[in-house]
């Protein structure tokens, strides 16, 4: 033991200087360094030969050189131990000119009648604690990221090329380093979906969207040619009005698709049976009105065939068999009539209901229904007053002429689906009117004065029902459905529906 501290209070102070793990500088009153430990040969990554000599100012920031005069000028006027603490920071530099934040400490050491100040420099404690902070923020943002499967990306305009992280470039098949050009990034893209993505960006990038940027589309694995279906949101940033970054997140719903794609064949199956259903038996309810006023009709032909044929002008024989057929004719009519009148009866449950969330609701199961491929600009009135309708009519009605529209522009390069809604006033009462036009090709006139007929359609699995019903249901419930004959290009339905009293 005793040989211990001997050996302890024998140690130089060279060993002692070398061994402490803070980096420490000898200087002599000039401020010129004298010695250098390890640590700060490190810190600064000079060479010790290359610190000696070398006044300490230099190894300060320059616009801290000031406030380290300053630290100097205290400790000279009273060479004390000068600990660290909140605020004897300043930022020192490195070889490389790299800005490091330290706490400085100095201690006075008088050799052979000479003052000398050794300081001291550790990293700043409060750079430590920004520097812990941040990282577990981005620890927590990570694992956030990872557990909503979220990818992010940064598509820098001026350099066209796009950072992005691991989630992202495994959606792309994790084919790619971590920063790709622009041009590699598109070509994963599915051709049919570029257009839309770039109209979504084109959008964005105009400053009066406030950069807001959102779209849906196919990435291709370029080896197996899987697809899968990625949805971006994000936004574009802005430098002197010029858009310069687009930042943003996206999350693969590949799955989601799939399912909205069943559910939207299945919805279509349920409302072909219905239709065919709703078709069968109004034919069969008309056949059923019809045949027996037919029937007398045809033998009161027959009466008068066999009259003539016969030269048996018995003008009395021929007047009443020809007053059968009128009356049996307006009889005819006049069944048709009530049996309409029967159809459109019925307990007609209405509410009070937001028109502009009921198009919403109709464009997003029109949208989800496998016809992805259509792009809706809704004109919508603020403010529009509530209408008194039944929910689920209105509803049928508008997701039928959403159909019909994306139908008939399936043959269209950038199908455009119009819908507008406005109050209208009509013998001064105001009504909601709603208009819905596409950009497709439209219908002749002699066509479009035949499309409300009930099995009137050009489609080859067509049932033409679809036009007859959505007119009756929208006067059943107050309102009426009407084609703009001069509407061309393009169809534009309009139908309109009472406010609530
Ligand atoms: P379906 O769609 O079953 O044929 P509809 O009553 O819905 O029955 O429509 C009847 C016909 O009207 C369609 O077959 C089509 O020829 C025409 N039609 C309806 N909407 C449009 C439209 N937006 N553009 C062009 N033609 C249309």
């Amino acid at each position: 033991m005793h040989n211990l501290i001997e050996t302890i209070e024998n140690l130089n102070f060279r060993t002692l200087f070398d061994a402490i793990a803070d980096a420490m500088l000898l200087t002599e009153n000039a401020g010129h360094v004298v010695l250098a430990n390890p640590a700060a040969q490190q810190l600064f990554d000079f060479k010790e030969n290359e610190l000696v000599g070398l006044a300490i100012e230099m190894l300060i920031a320059p616009r801290y050189r000031k406030q380290y005069r300053y630290y100097q000028m205290l400790f000279f006027n009273k060479p004390a131990k000068l600990p660290m603490g909140v605020g004897n920071e300043l930022i020192a530099l490195n070889r490389c000119g790299q800005e490091m934040l330290l706490d400085v400490s100095f201690s006075p050491l008088e050799i052979q009648q000479q003052l000398y100040v050794l300081i001291t420099f550790t990293a700043s404690r409060q750079h430590q604690k920004a520097e812990d902070a941040l990282r577990a923020s981005e620890e927590r943002l990570r694992l956030a990221k990872q557990a909503a499967g979220f990818g992010i990306f940064d598509y820098d305009f001026k350099r066209g090329i796009v950072y992005w992280d691991r989630q992202m470039r495994k959606f792309w098949g994790g084919h790619f380093g971590r920063i790709i050009s622009y041009k590699e990034f598109v070509t994963a893209i599915h051709p049919e979906d570029r257009a839309d993505r770039q109209a979504a960006i084109d959008y964005a990038m105009d400053p009066a969207s406030h950069g807001e940027y959102k779209a849906e589309y196919r990435v291709v694995d370029p080896d197996d040619k899987t697809e899968r279906w990625i949805s971006v949101v994000g936004r574009v940033y802005f430098e002197a009005g010029c858009a310069n970054r687009l930042v943003g997140v996206a999350r693969d719903v590949t799955e989601q698709k799939i399912l909205q794609k069943k559910l939207g064949m299945q919805r279509d199956e349920a409302e072909k049976i219905l239709k065919q259903q709703v078709a069968a038996h109004t034919a069969s309810a008309i056949a059923h009105e019809l045949n027996q006023p037919l029937t007398a009709i045809s033998a009161y032909s027959e009466v008068v065939l066999h009259t003539l044929q016969n030269n048996d002008l018995n003008v009395q024989n021929l007047k009443k068999a020809l007053e059968g057929c009128v009356e049996q004719t307006q009889r005819a009519g006049r069944s048709l009539h009530e049996l309409i009148a029967f159809l459109q009866k019925g307990e007609l449950l209405t509410e009070s209901l937001d028109l502009n969330d009921v198009i919403r609701e109709a464009l997003d199961i029109a949208s989800n229904d496998g016809y992805e491929r259509f792009r809706s600009k809704l004109n919508l009135e603020k403010d529009l007053p509530a209408v008194q309708c039944n929910h689920t009519q209105v509803q049928k009605v508008l997701v039928n002429l959403f159909r019909n529209a994306v139908e008939a522009m399936q043959t269209v390069d950038a199908p455009i689906l119009t819908i507008t809604t406005k109050v209208q006033t009509l013998n001064e009462k105001n009504i909601a009117l709603v208009i819905v036009k596409d950009s497709g090709p439209g219908l002749d006139q002699t066509m479009a004065k035949r499309i409300f007929e009930p099995f009137f359609t050009t489609k080859p699995s067509g049932i033409g029902m679809g036009l007859t019903i959505s007119r009756a249901l929208i006067e059943a419930n107050g309102g009426q459905l009407w084609i703009d004959l001069d509407a061309k290009p393009g169809a534009k339905f309009y139908f309109t529906l009472p406010f609530v009293a």
